[in-house]
């Protein structure tokens, strides 16, 4: 691939070409992939985007892969991999810039240290932040967007743009990054002096006691309607514990699937149309999964 010789020839980072996305997923199912890209820094980033874009080459990005299904098939084209870019923040007066490649777990401990915004919502939400922004990830009430200044992005030319949170277009796990094509490389957050830390291990312990953390998963599977929550459809469905495969209905929580040890990206997809279909005849209400399905 001459991707591949462009990359090493620029030295803009590493290629492999036997990575699937068994392992760079956490719910550990997908096939291999026929070039994986690790960006060695944003500007070699820039540069294999725009190489990527000119050739029309087929692609996708992935941060820690933590709310991606991937098909079983093998994936031929690239995985853009920013799990092992640099991360950082710095800190200005009201506001603080952040790598789009900071595992949000750390960011909202390291905040926490310094007694810096709150951001304890993402204690437990195991990506990174520019996924956490593509999704607009949030729990307890709180999200992402609730703290956001602006983003930038590498576009499809391999530019930086800066994009206000206004033109954003943030919803309940939705972004703009849904409906144009761009890579999320930092983002300005506000914060205020705030103590932070007890709250994050209040909500650690609660997590543990009420989420699967031990077992494979992609978090929760469908959105939650106005009306009643996702695990509460699934357990009105008698589904808690259900299984196909090796894939499960979390016995734990009921909107959690999980993989039970080889579960394939067919048997979570099957599962997955299972509760949707049943929910619809037998409830009359229709869900809608929040994970993305590649
Ligand atoms: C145990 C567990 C608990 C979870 N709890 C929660 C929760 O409470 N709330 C919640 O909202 N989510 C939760 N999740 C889901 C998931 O962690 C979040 O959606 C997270 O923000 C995804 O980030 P990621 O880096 O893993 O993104 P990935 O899974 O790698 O990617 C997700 C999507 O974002 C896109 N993307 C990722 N990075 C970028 C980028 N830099 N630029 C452009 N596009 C990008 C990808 O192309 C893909 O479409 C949970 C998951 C697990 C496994």
């Amino acid at each position: 691939m001459n991707f591949i010789h462009f990359v090493v020839e620029q030295d803009l980072g590493s290629v492999e070409s036997r990575c699937s996305f068994k392992e760079l997923t956490t719910i550990g199912c997908g096939g291999e992939i026929e070039c994986t890209y690790f960006p060695k820094d944003i500007p070699s980033l820039q540069k294999a985007y725009n190489y990527i874009k000119l050739h029309n080459l087929r692609y996708f990005v992935l941060g820690n892969g933590s709310n991606v299904l991937a098909s079983d098939h093998f994936y031929p084209g690239i995985v853009i991999c920013l799990k092992r870019l640099p991360y950082s923040y710095e800190k200005k007066e009201n506001t603080i810039v952040v790598s789009a490649f900071y595992p949000t777990i750390h960011l909202a401990y390291d905040l926490a240290k310094e007694e810096l915004g709150d951001l304890s919502f993402l204690g437990g939400i195991p990506g990174l932040l520019g996924g956490a922004v593509y999704n607009n990830s949030g729990a307890y009430q709180d999200n992402i967007a609730n703290h956001i200044i602006e983003v930038k992005y590498i576009d499809t030319a391999g530019n930086i743009q800066t994009i206000p949170k206004e033109l954003c277009a943030f919803g309940y796990r939705s972004s703009i990054f849904h409906y144009i094509e761009g890579i999320i490389i930092e983002v300005t957050l506000e914060i205020e002096r705030i103590a932070t830390k007890e709250k994050l291990d209040k909500r650690k312990k609660q997590r543990q006691l009420t989420q699967p953390l031990e077992a494979k998963s992609m978090g929760s599977i469908f959105k939650n309607n106005p009306l009643i929550p996702s695990w509460k459809i699934v357990d009105a469905l008698h589904l808690r514990g259900f299984k196909i495969g090796d894939a499960a209905v979390s016995a734990k929580h009921t909107n959690f699937i999980i993989n039970l040890g080889n579960a394939t990206s067919n048997d979570i997809l099957s599962l997955i149309h299972l509760i949707e279909t049943r929910s619809r005849l037998e409830l009359g209400i229709i869900l809608s999964s929040e994970i993305t399905i590649l």
